[in-house]
């Protein structure tokens, strides 16, 4: 079954939150996860749809100032975490280290995880591309261990919220690349939307997808996890 989530960024205090939840309703046949802002989690919770966090700390609780941490999290009922956004890589100083410390707690708390990866332009046309994916997932996998509720999204970041999407081919080229270093299912991000999502989706390599822009409405989030149900 194909997971589709959906990474609102910071989209959607509570109000909106519940109106979209109250909107949506997942199709059976593909598996469908919101991600909101922290403060829209106990919204989105309550609808009873599948809601992961954005970001998680790796300690249970501290003199973190801005952070959440897993049990935190686990008590208002969120089942996972996106950790690694090329958002949280670029502006806000997240690297593989801390990255790494956030999967492993998180996972150890029986928290799942989608972890992102992926290359920037320049790393791609420089052919670094296959250095930093091995080095990102490496990371990711040392801290993962042998726990489960691991996932990766492959987000190339040249193709997030820039309308340009991967190729099938490049999407799978990177997929396998990423699934022979470790085997766990891959998501595809960038500038999915539900005119696109077929060709891309239908490929094996391609567990689901991670979307931003596309899953802030609720007919493009319900007709990609229509598309994936499908296939
Ligand atoms: C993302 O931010 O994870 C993403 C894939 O964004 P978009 O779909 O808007 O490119």
């Amino acid at each position: 079954m194909k997971l589709i989530a959906g990474n609102w960024k910071m989209f959607k205090g509570p109000e909106a939150t519940r109106a979209f939840c109250e909107a949506f309703e997942a199709p059976d046949g593909a598996e469908a996860v919101l991600c909101p802002p922290f403060v829209s989690l106990p919204a989105a919770v309550e609808r009873g749809h599948t809601i992961f966090a954005q970001n998680v700390h790796w300690a249970d609780e501290g003199a973190f100032t801005g952070e959440v941490s897993a049990p935190m999290l686990l008590e208002l009922g969120v089942r996972g975490a996106i950790v690694g956004h090329s958002e949280r890589r670029q502006y806000f100083g997240e690297t593989d280290e801390t990255v790494a410390r956030r999967v492993a707690a998180a996972l150890g708390h029986g928290l799942r995880v989608i972890a992102c990866v992926g290359e920037t332009l320049e790393e791609r046309e420089s052919g670094q591309m296959d250095l930093v994916l091995r080095l990102q997932v490496e990371a990711i996998a040392d801290a993962a261990g042998t726990q489960e509720g691991l996932v990766i999204a492959y987000e190339p970041v040249w193709a997030i919220g820039t309308g340009q999407m991967a190729t099938p081919d490049q999407a799978r080229e990177a997929h396998t690349f990423i699934k022979n270093l470790l085997d766990v299912p891959v998501l595809y991000g960038g500038s999915a939307k539900p005119e696109n999502a077929e060709e891309l989706l239908s490929q094996e390599s391609v567990d689901g997808a991670l979307v931003g822009g596309a899953s802030l409405d609720v007919e493009s989030f319900t007709a990609l996890c229509r598309i994936a149900a499908s296939l």
